[in-house]
């Protein structure tokens, strides 16, 4: 397929150039001023479009797509580990395998609207462990979009369902190694719900599958203060000396790291996750994003995969922050999330250069004020919207065309997912 006329943009360092691109099979093989059409390939006319490379959310939970709309407990959650164990907590037990497929197929939905094409999912069921995950790849698989997949290891449901977390993630990642679509990580809940040996058996499967960890670090304060009363050392160091800190691993939030601990997950080259969204929602704190560094993305954390309304929290609520000394290039985290998805899959994405993944969006912007490589940030934050986002596509298929996932019946997967949203809010309550 060959794209023409279009204006090729990188997120960060922001620039942009007229070219051509030609997409055979799953990667973007040529760009260039003009390319000329060979016999029967198909030509899409992208002039006077954008082309993006698709954003990529780093971290979220897409089971969390079945609780839009849920009733709130009756005894309202008044601290973040009461939100966690009577709304979060309540409904990954309240997950069944029909439930888990419907959410990802709802989460991949929402995503691909978005312009979202690799998502970096964080899955919690524990009534439903052995096979969640391909129960979310074939979701994802379906709609069309690429998936980052692990299993949150926690003892916060026993040793026995510890154990099968641990081994629906070295299922998983076995299953994957060379997988196009789909990678795994190592997924962990948090410091403050793993004792020392689920550590280390974390990171021993870590280390065998050469493989990241996906864990929740520092969301809020009672993390690091709970590490350091009963393991008598700070999230970081746990990680460390399970070896997990290295240039894999992947901790989302970071909010209560301290600038010692942010240097030294920097230096490791850790990938930090901001979730702009989801630290206001729940009310943790601020986010030290401005220290995050290079290896920084951005995650919605259950909230839906559009990456643009992410960005346009993290910029506001960092400007509120920061005051106007200081200018924070929010969009570098979405180019993050790109880097980060070229690591796992080991396939250029978020330059739009031959041999990269043929990830892509087509947006009909029409910018009301001159558009060049220096303001591009300012018309993500306050212009481009998915609305204007033509065809989506993902490994060099078209999985949205003008908001629509062309690939399954949205219709009839709203409805069902409607149904098994109300029954699992029922088992939430029961
Ligand atoms: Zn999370």
């Amino acid at each position: 397929m060959l794209l023409t006329g279009g204006t090729l943009l990188r997120l960060h360092p922001p620039t942009l150039a007229r070219a051509d691109l030609r997409v055979e099979g799953d990667a973007i093989v040529a760009r260039g001023a003009r390319l000329t059409p060979k016999p029967g390939e198909a030509v899409e006319d992208c002039r006077g479009r954008l082309i993006l490379p698709g954003f990529v959310c780093a971290h979220t939970h897409m089971y969390s797509a079945l609780s839009r709309g849920m009733p709130a407990p009756a005894a309202p959650p008044k601290s973040f580990p009461e939100m966690l164990a009577r709304v979060w907590w309540r409904l990954d037990q309240a997950l069944n395998d029909e439930a888990i497929y419907y959410s990802a197929m709802v989460g991949a939905v929402e995503a691909v609207r978005a312009g979202t094409t690799t998502i970096v999912d964080h899955h919690a069921s524990p009534n439903a462990i052995p096979g969640s995950l391909d129960i979310i790849r074939e979701a994802l698989g379906v709609v069309g979009v690429r998936g980052v997949l692990c299993y949150e290891v926690t003892d916060r449901g026993g040793l026995r369902r510890r154990d099968a977390g641990l081994a629906e993630n070295d299922r998983f990642l076995t299953a994957t190694r060379t997988d196009p679509q789909f990678r795994g990580l190592v997924g962990a809940h948090a410091s403050f719900t793993l004792r020392e040996s689920s550590m280390a058996a974390v990171g021993d499967l870590a280390r065998y599958h050469r493989a990241g960890v996906h864990i929740h670090a520092a969301e809020a304060l009672d993390d690091e203060q709970r590490a350091k009363r009963v393991h008598g050392c700070g999230i970081i160091d746990r990680l460390e000396r399970h070896g997990l800190l290295n240039d894999r691993a992947v901790l989302a939030h970071g909010v209560h790291l301290s600038a010692r601990d942010i240097a030294r997950v920097t230096s490791a080259g850790a990938w930090l996750v901001h979730n702009a969204r989801s630290n206001m929602n729940n009310a943790v704190g601020h986010a030290p994003v401005e220290r995050f560094g290079e290896r920084a993305a951005l995650g919605t954390d259950g909230w839906p995969a559009d990456m643009l309304a992410e960005l346009r929290f993290a910029h506001f609520r960092e400007r509120e922050h920061l005051g106007l000394r200081q200018a924070f290039p929010a969009a570098a985290l979405l180019e993050g999330g790109q880097a980060l998805a070229s690591e796992v899959f080991g396939v250029p994405f978020g330059s739009l250069s031959p041999g990269s993944a043929a990830d892509l969006v087509v947006c009909d912007y029409v910018p009301p004020t001159p558009l060049t490589a220096v303001n591009l940030p300012w018309h993500l934050i306050a212009g481009v919207q998915p609305t204007m986002f033509t065809g989506v596509m993902v490994a060099g298929r078209w999985v949205c065309r003008n908001g629509v996932a062309v690939n399954i019946d949205v219709d009839a997967v709203y409805a069902r997912a409607r149904q098994l949203a109300a029954a699992v809010w029922r088992r939430m309550r029961g």
